[in-house]
């Protein structure tokens, strides 16, 4: 594990601050890695990679995987896939061996039956008040 950190906790008190939180992971992530988001819906999962592909340099929409279950992303030459498996019922409708060194961000991941092992970071968001959050980021 190359990470800077093992653990960094981050409460923010807007969607302005979690450019705290992008930067932390923008830092230190590297082509292949995979990302377990974890945290209730409207949490802000998808707002934070909303947040992270702009700083990586994506000037297009994102819209949340929630029913294409899969988006897939080029920003600067590196391909990104953002998954979401809440709605995913049944067997997983991709193969992960194909994924190469694409980098993957996954909400509701425990529901997309991927190899747990193989996740880098994991980002933890606990709604603390409308606005307030609490985001936990774990190297694996
Ligand atoms: P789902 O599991 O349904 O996909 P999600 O975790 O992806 O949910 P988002 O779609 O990102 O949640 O929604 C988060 C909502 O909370 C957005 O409307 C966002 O504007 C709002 N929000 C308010 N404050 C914050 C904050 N500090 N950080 C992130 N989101 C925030
Ligand atoms: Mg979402």
């Amino acid at each position: 594990m190359s990470a800077h950190f093992s653990q960094k906790e981050f409460r923010i008190s807007s969607v302005a601050e979690l450019s705290k939180v992008v930067d932390a992971l923008a830092k230190v992530l590297k082509p292949g890695d995979w990302i377990w988001l974890e945290g209730n819906l409207g949490a802000g999962k998808t707002t934070f990679v909303r947040e992270l592909f702009r700083k990586l340099g994506h000037e297009d929409e994102v819209v949340s995987p929630s029913y294409p279950l899969m988006v897939e992303y080029e920003i600067e030459g590196q391909r990104y896939f953002h998954l979401d498996g809440y709605r995913l019922t049944g067997k997983s409708p991709w193969d992960y061996r194909e994924w190469g060194d694409a980098i993957i961000l996954a909400e509701w991941p425990e529901q997309l039956h991927l190899p747990a092992e193989r996740f880098k970071y994991r980002l933890e968001f606990e709604v603390l008040s409308e606005n307030e959050r609490l985001i936990k980021i774990s190297a694996l």
